[in-house]
Protein backbone atom coordinates (compact mmCIF):
# COMPACT_ATOMS: atom_id res chain seq x y z
CA UNK A 1 0.00 0.00 0.00
CA UNK A 2 1.48 3.30 -0.69
CA UNK A 3 1.87 5.38 1.96
CA UNK A 4 5.01 8.19 1.08
CA UNK A 5 5.44 10.03 -1.97
CA UNK A 6 8.77 11.63 -2.18
CA UNK A 7 9.00 14.62 -4.46
CA UNK A 8 12.65 14.95 -5.85
CA UNK A 9 11.87 18.70 -5.60
CA UNK A 10 14.94 19.32 -7.73
CA UNK A 11 17.72 17.73 -9.69
CA UNK A 12 19.77 20.44 -8.69
CA UNK A 13 22.41 19.90 -6.01
CA UNK A 14 25.62 22.20 -4.71
CA UNK A 15 27.32 18.80 -4.48
CA UNK A 16 28.33 16.48 -7.13
CA UNK A 17 28.65 12.77 -4.89
CA UNK A 18 30.38 9.59 -5.76
CA UNK A 19 27.25 7.98 -4.71
CA UNK A 20 24.53 9.73 -5.81
CA UNK A 21 21.68 7.33 -7.23
CA UNK A 22 20.44 10.34 -9.03
CA UNK A 23 23.73 11.48 -11.10
CA UNK A 24 22.47 15.00 -9.48
CA UNK A 25 25.01 17.92 -9.88
CA UNK A 26 25.46 22.01 -9.50
CA UNK A 27 24.46 21.17 -13.24
CA UNK A 28 21.46 18.72 -13.13
CA UNK A 29 18.40 20.78 -14.27
CA UNK A 30 14.85 20.07 -13.61
CA UNK A 31 12.65 21.28 -10.69
CA UNK A 32 9.18 21.73 -9.78
CA UNK A 33 7.16 24.30 -10.13
CA UNK A 34 5.12 25.14 -7.01
CA UNK A 35 2.09 24.87 -9.21
CA UNK A 36 3.37 21.70 -9.94
CA UNK A 37 4.07 20.55 -6.59
CA UNK A 38 0.07 21.40 -5.97
CA UNK A 39 -0.81 19.62 -8.68
CA UNK A 40 1.13 16.03 -7.48
CA UNK A 41 -0.01 17.04 -3.78
CA UNK A 42 -3.95 16.73 -5.30
CA UNK A 43 -2.82 13.53 -6.94
CA UNK A 44 -1.26 11.80 -3.87
CA UNK A 45 -4.10 12.95 -1.76
CA UNK A 46 -6.49 10.95 -4.24
CA UNK A 47 -4.96 7.64 -3.78
CA UNK A 48 -6.13 7.68 -1.02
CA UNK A 49 -3.51 5.88 1.42
CA UNK A 50 -0.41 8.14 1.52
CA UNK A 51 0.57 9.91 4.81
CA UNK A 52 3.93 11.00 4.73
CA UNK A 53 5.22 13.51 1.89
CA UNK A 54 8.76 14.40 1.41
CA UNK A 55 10.61 16.67 -0.11
CA UNK A 56 13.96 15.90 -1.70
CA UNK A 57 16.47 15.95 -4.44
CA UNK A 58 19.11 17.19 -5.26
CA UNK A 59 19.11 19.70 -2.49
CA UNK A 60 15.39 20.68 -1.86
CA UNK A 61 16.91 23.99 -0.12
CA UNK A 62 18.73 25.67 -2.72
CA UNK A 63 15.00 26.56 -3.70
CA UNK A 64 14.18 27.90 -0.21
CA UNK A 65 11.19 29.56 -0.64
CA UNK A 66 9.26 26.63 -3.21
CA UNK A 67 10.32 24.84 0.01
CA UNK A 68 8.78 26.60 2.69
CA UNK A 69 5.31 26.99 0.52
CA UNK A 70 5.29 23.23 -0.55
CA UNK A 71 4.95 22.14 3.22
CA UNK A 72 2.76 24.27 3.89
CA UNK A 73 0.62 22.86 0.69
CA UNK A 74 1.32 19.47 2.55
CA UNK A 75 0.19 20.24 5.27
CA UNK A 76 -3.07 21.81 4.20
CA UNK A 77 -3.82 18.43 2.60
CA UNK A 78 -3.00 16.64 5.67
CA UNK A 79 -0.04 14.82 4.78
CA UNK A 80 2.89 14.76 7.55
CA UNK A 81 5.77 16.15 5.80
CA UNK A 82 9.42 15.31 5.95
CA UNK A 83 12.35 17.61 4.28
CA UNK A 84 16.43 15.45 3.71
CA UNK A 85 18.84 17.81 2.96
CA UNK A 86 22.42 18.06 3.05
CA UNK A 87 22.49 21.37 5.36
CA UNK A 88 24.52 23.02 3.51
CA UNK A 89 23.51 26.52 4.48
CA UNK A 90 24.42 25.61 8.31
CA UNK A 91 27.48 27.72 9.47
CA UNK A 92 26.20 27.57 13.62
CA UNK A 93 23.80 25.71 15.69
CA UNK A 94 22.46 29.10 16.26
CA UNK A 95 22.32 30.23 12.24
CA UNK A 96 20.91 27.01 11.14
CA UNK A 97 17.73 27.64 13.65
CA UNK A 98 17.22 30.86 11.20
CA UNK A 99 16.21 28.24 8.32
CA UNK A 100 14.88 26.04 9.98
CA UNK A 101 12.19 28.24 11.64
CA UNK A 102 10.62 29.05 8.75
CA UNK A 103 10.06 25.52 7.90
CA UNK A 104 9.13 24.61 11.42
CA UNK A 105 6.57 27.29 11.35
CA UNK A 106 5.21 25.81 7.40
CA UNK A 107 4.62 22.48 9.67
CA UNK A 108 7.39 20.36 8.65
CA UNK A 109 7.79 17.49 10.98
CA UNK A 110 11.16 15.66 10.13
CA UNK A 111 14.26 16.37 8.95
CA UNK A 112 16.47 13.90 7.36
CA UNK A 113 20.07 15.05 7.09
CA UNK A 114 23.03 13.68 4.90
CA UNK A 115 26.26 13.73 7.27
CA UNK A 116 28.87 11.56 5.89
CA UNK A 117 32.36 12.07 4.39
CA UNK A 118 30.70 11.98 1.30
CA UNK A 119 29.41 15.57 1.92
CA UNK A 120 31.21 16.85 4.99
CA UNK A 121 34.89 16.07 6.07
CA UNK A 122 34.99 18.55 9.20
CA UNK A 123 34.25 17.08 12.37
CA UNK A 124 31.68 19.67 13.81
CA UNK A 125 29.72 19.43 10.20
CA UNK A 126 27.05 21.31 9.13
CA UNK A 127 24.94 18.16 9.08
CA UNK A 128 25.50 18.06 13.20
CA UNK A 129 25.05 21.98 13.61
CA UNK A 130 21.50 21.63 11.27
CA UNK A 131 20.64 18.43 13.19
CA UNK A 132 21.33 19.98 16.70
CA UNK A 133 19.74 23.07 15.62
CA UNK A 134 16.63 20.95 14.76
CA UNK A 135 16.83 19.07 17.98
CA UNK A 136 16.68 22.18 19.65
CA UNK A 137 13.58 23.24 17.57
CA UNK A 138 11.92 19.98 18.73
CA UNK A 139 12.00 18.45 15.39
CA UNK A 140 12.09 14.52 14.62
CA UNK A 141 15.82 14.18 13.18
CA UNK A 142 17.83 11.59 11.56
CA UNK A 143 21.47 11.43 9.93
CA UNK A 144 21.62 9.07 6.70
CA UNK A 145 25.83 8.20 6.84
CA UNK A 146 27.02 6.43 3.57
CA UNK A 147 30.95 5.82 3.57
CA UNK A 148 33.29 4.37 1.29
CA UNK A 149 32.42 1.12 0.19
CA UNK A 150 34.65 -2.05 1.55
CA UNK A 151 34.63 -5.71 1.60
CA UNK A 152 33.56 -6.52 5.28
CA UNK A 153 35.45 -8.82 6.93
CA UNK A 154 34.21 -12.48 7.38
CA UNK A 155 31.28 -12.84 9.57
CA UNK A 156 29.49 -9.65 9.01
CA UNK A 157 28.58 -10.45 6.13
CA UNK A 158 25.01 -11.46 5.50
CA UNK A 159 25.67 -14.23 2.76
CA UNK A 160 27.92 -17.12 3.89
CA UNK A 161 30.16 -17.26 0.89
CA UNK A 162 29.39 -13.76 -1.27
CA UNK A 163 31.48 -10.85 -0.98
CA UNK A 164 29.57 -8.04 0.73
CA UNK A 165 30.24 -4.70 0.36
CA UNK A 166 29.93 -2.36 3.82
CA UNK A 167 29.63 1.47 4.00
CA UNK A 168 25.55 1.71 3.04
CA UNK A 169 26.37 2.73 -0.93
CA UNK A 170 24.08 1.66 -3.31
CA UNK A 171 25.57 0.56 -6.87
CA UNK A 172 23.00 2.53 -8.89
CA UNK A 173 23.35 6.14 -10.42
CA UNK A 174 26.79 7.68 -10.18
CA UNK A 175 27.82 4.80 -7.57
CA UNK A 176 28.21 2.45 -10.90
CA UNK A 177 30.63 4.75 -12.51
CA UNK A 178 32.85 6.03 -9.32
CA UNK A 179 32.50 3.44 -6.98
CA UNK A 180 32.03 -0.22 -8.06
CA UNK A 181 35.95 -0.47 -9.14
CA UNK A 182 37.98 -3.18 -7.40
CA UNK A 183 35.47 -4.02 -5.45
CA UNK A 184 34.92 -8.05 -4.71
CA UNK A 185 32.33 -9.35 -7.55
CA UNK A 186 29.72 -12.17 -7.54
CA UNK A 187 28.88 -14.45 -10.21
CA UNK A 188 25.84 -12.63 -12.08
CA UNK A 189 23.66 -16.19 -11.93
CA UNK A 190 23.31 -15.40 -8.21
CA UNK A 191 21.65 -11.74 -8.72
CA UNK A 192 18.18 -13.24 -8.12
CA UNK A 193 16.18 -10.76 -6.25
CA UNK A 194 15.41 -7.44 -5.89
CA UNK A 195 16.87 -6.71 -2.22
CA UNK A 196 16.01 -3.46 -1.17
CA UNK A 197 12.22 -2.23 -3.03
CA UNK A 198 9.18 -3.84 -2.52
CA UNK A 199 8.28 -4.13 -6.31
CA UNK A 200 5.46 -5.87 -5.86
CA UNK A 201 3.15 -3.56 -3.56
CA UNK A 202 5.59 0.00 -2.91
CA UNK A 203 4.92 1.56 0.22
CA UNK A 204 6.75 4.45 -1.10
CA UNK A 205 7.26 6.40 -4.64
CA UNK A 206 9.43 9.18 -5.75
CA UNK A 207 8.23 11.34 -8.23
CA UNK A 208 10.11 14.17 -10.44
CA UNK A 209 9.42 17.39 -12.06
CA UNK A 210 9.05 15.34 -15.31
CA UNK A 211 6.23 13.57 -13.97
CA UNK A 212 8.22 10.15 -13.43
CA UNK A 213 7.10 7.79 -10.51
CA UNK A 214 9.87 6.27 -9.39
CA UNK A 215 10.06 2.86 -7.70
CA UNK A 216 13.90 2.49 -7.46
CA UNK A 217 15.41 5.94 -9.22
CA UNK A 218 15.12 5.38 -12.96
CA UNK A 219 12.48 2.23 -12.85
CA UNK A 220 9.30 3.91 -12.59
CA UNK A 221 5.43 3.33 -12.90
CA UNK A 222 5.08 5.76 -15.60
CA UNK A 223 4.44 9.80 -15.65
CA UNK A 224 2.31 10.96 -13.55
CA UNK A 225 1.57 14.17 -15.96
CA UNK A 226 -0.19 11.87 -18.23
CA UNK A 227 -1.45 9.32 -16.21
CA UNK A 228 -2.69 10.71 -12.51
CA UNK A 229 -1.06 8.86 -9.51
CA UNK A 230 -4.10 7.59 -8.43
CA UNK A 231 -4.80 5.15 -12.07
CA UNK A 232 -1.20 4.64 -12.25
CA UNK A 233 -1.21 3.01 -8.57
CA UNK A 234 -4.47 1.52 -9.08
CA UNK A 235 -3.44 0.08 -12.30
CA UNK A 236 -0.03 -0.97 -11.50
CA UNK A 237 0.68 -4.85 -12.54
CA UNK A 238 3.89 -5.71 -11.19
CA UNK A 239 4.64 -8.99 -13.05
CA UNK A 240 3.02 -7.28 -16.33
CA UNK A 241 6.00 -4.04 -15.76
CA UNK A 242 8.22 -5.28 -18.49
CA UNK A 243 11.15 -4.66 -16.01
CA UNK A 244 9.48 -5.36 -12.86
CA UNK A 245 8.16 -8.55 -14.01
CA UNK A 246 11.44 -10.16 -14.38
CA UNK A 247 12.99 -8.26 -11.48
CA UNK A 248 10.48 -9.64 -9.21
CA UNK A 249 10.73 -13.62 -10.59
CA UNK A 250 14.39 -13.51 -10.99
CA UNK A 251 16.11 -10.52 -10.08
CA UNK A 252 18.33 -8.35 -12.25
CA UNK A 253 19.70 -12.35 -13.28
CA UNK A 254 16.61 -12.64 -14.77
CA UNK A 255 16.03 -9.43 -16.42
CA UNK A 256 19.45 -9.91 -18.54
CA UNK A 257 17.90 -13.50 -19.47
CA UNK A 258 14.76 -12.13 -20.48
CA UNK A 259 16.11 -9.47 -22.90
CA UNK A 260 18.91 -11.61 -24.02
CA UNK A 261 21.26 -8.59 -22.52
CA UNK A 262 25.25 -8.25 -23.39
CA UNK A 263 26.63 -8.91 -19.56
CA UNK A 264 30.27 -10.00 -17.43
CA UNK A 265 30.80 -12.14 -15.79
CA UNK A 266 29.75 -10.62 -12.24
CA UNK A 267 29.16 -7.82 -10.34
CA UNK A 268 29.24 -5.96 -7.08
CA UNK A 269 25.88 -6.50 -6.13
CA UNK A 270 22.09 -7.25 -7.26
CA UNK A 271 21.92 -3.34 -8.19
CA UNK A 272 25.25 -3.32 -9.81
CA UNK A 273 23.61 -5.57 -12.57
CA UNK A 274 19.97 -4.33 -12.25
CA UNK A 275 21.22 -0.75 -12.93
CA UNK A 276 23.68 -1.82 -15.90
CA UNK A 277 20.86 -4.02 -17.57
CA UNK A 278 18.43 -1.16 -17.46
CA UNK A 279 20.66 1.16 -18.86
CA UNK A 280 20.62 -1.12 -22.08
CA UNK A 281 16.89 -1.83 -21.73
CA UNK A 282 16.49 2.28 -21.75
CA UNK A 283 15.53 2.69 -25.73
CA UNK A 284 13.36 -0.19 -25.76
CA UNK A 285 11.33 1.08 -22.75
CA UNK A 286 11.71 4.45 -22.39
CA UNK A 287 8.01 5.33 -20.91
CA UNK A 288 9.41 2.81 -17.85
CA UNK A 289 12.94 4.16 -17.49
CA UNK A 290 13.76 7.39 -17.02
CA UNK A 291 14.94 10.21 -16.85
CA UNK A 292 18.06 9.27 -18.92
CA UNK A 293 19.87 11.63 -17.05
CA UNK A 294 19.53 9.34 -13.91
CA UNK A 295 21.73 6.92 -15.88
CA UNK A 296 23.93 9.45 -16.48
CA UNK A 297 23.00 10.40 -20.17
S1 LIG B 1 17.83 -4.55 -7.69
FE1 LIG B 1 17.25 -2.93 -9.14
S2 LIG B 1 15.17 -2.34 -8.61
FE2 LIG B 1 16.04 -3.48 -6.87
S3 LIG B 1 16.88 -1.90 -5.52
FE3 LIG B 1 18.55 -2.60 -6.82
S4 LIG B 1 18.56 -1.18 -8.58
FE4 LIG B 1 16.57 -0.96 -7.54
Amino acid sequence: MLEQVHFLLTYLCNFECDHCFLFCSPRSTGTFTLSQVKQALAQAQKVGSVEWVYYEGGEPLLFFPLLVESVKAARQKGFKVGIVTNAYQATSVEDSALWLKPLVNAGVDYLSISDDAFHWDQELSPAKMALEAAKGLGLGTGAICINQPTIMPPGEGQKKGAPVIGGGAMFRGRAVEKLAKGLALRDWKELTCCPHEDLADPGRVHIDPMGNVHLCQGLTMGNMWQTPLEVLVQDYRPLEHPVCGPLLSGGPAQLVRQYQLPHEDAYVDECHLCFLARKALLQKYPAYLAPPQVYGL
